[in-house]
């Protein structure tokens, strides 16, 4: 499996998931844009995949503001070229319970958890179409197929993902684009490290340990690659067998 000569982009990309997605993508040929809101985490990934001769460029800015995404995207383009292998897996969590879950909580999950997504691929899908071919990757989460308690923002917004990416696998079903998410399980990443006892819930899986964000990663090259080219529209669960579907 090759992806020399894609250009893809990875939002989220200075650490955790996203930045083992950027690293995988890069190792099997892509030049890589890494979006962050972290500039230091960014060129951080960039860093690593330079030295491993690969190609990528750090893009810093919010992936779920209008402006941002627009100027974002045009460097990307500018640097690499046109975009045609998108993984939109920027993302925030948070517990709180739902009778005092506030607006503010409310909006900011969906605005970052699920317009990003809307906007980032919005800029990049006319370059998929004058290809007529392009991968649009959207990492969703065991959350939204499990029900999660005290994180129905979350769930909600990682729900409304997915009936993103069913809706624009349709949508360009004829195009030569095709659209997937992926639900990571349990992935031992900075993100579950602030919220959770990462050793606790690990036991408690039935694998009795956490994903790696490469275990994601792998996965997204696969649907990112020329031999996905009929897999659309469907979910490929990387979580150790938390949830069987
Ligand atoms: P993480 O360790 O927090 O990394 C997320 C990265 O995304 C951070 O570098 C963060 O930057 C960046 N980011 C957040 N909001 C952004 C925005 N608006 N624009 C640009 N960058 C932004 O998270 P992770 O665990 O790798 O999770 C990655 C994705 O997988 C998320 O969508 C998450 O919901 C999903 N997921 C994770 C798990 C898990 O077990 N880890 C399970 C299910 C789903 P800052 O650090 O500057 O905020």
């Amino acid at each position: 499996m090759t992806l020399r000569g894609r250009n893809a982009v990875v939002t989220g990309g200075g650490r955790g998931i996203g930045a083992a997605i950027a690293t995988v993508l890069a190792e099997k040929g892509a030049a890589v844009a890494v979006w962050d809101l972290d500039a230091e985490g960014a060129e951080k990934t960039v860093a690593a995949i330079e030295a491993a001769g690969g190609t990528a460029v750090a893009v810093v800015g919010d992936a779920a503001d209008l402006d941002a995404v627009a100027d974002a995207a045009s460097l990307t383009q500018n640097e690499l070229g046109p975009v045609t292998i998108l993984v939109n897996n920027a993302g925030i969590n948070a517990a709180e319970p739902f009778p005092i879950m506030s607006e503010d909580a409310w909006d900011r999950m969906i605005r970052i958890n699920l317009k990003g997504p809307f906007l980032v691929t919005r800029e990049f899908v006319s370059d998929m179409l004058a290809e007529g071919w392009g991968r649009i990757i959207n990492i969703s989460s065991s959350s939204a197929q499990t029900g999660a308690p005290g994180m129905a923002h979350y769930a909600a917004s990682k729900g409304g993902v997915i009936g993103l990416t069913r809706a624009l696998a349709m949508e360009f079903a004829t195009k030569g684009i095709t659209v997937n998410h992926v639900p990571p399980g349990f992935i031992d990443t900075p993100l579950t490290r602030a919220t959770v006892n990462v050793g606790a819930v690990a036991a408690s899986m039935p694998m009795q340990r956490a994903g790696s964000p490469e275990d994601i990663a792998h996965a997204v090259a696969y649907l990112a690659s020329e031999e996905a080219g009929y897999v659309t529209g469907t979910t490929l669960s990387v979580n150790g067998g938390r949830y069987l579907i």
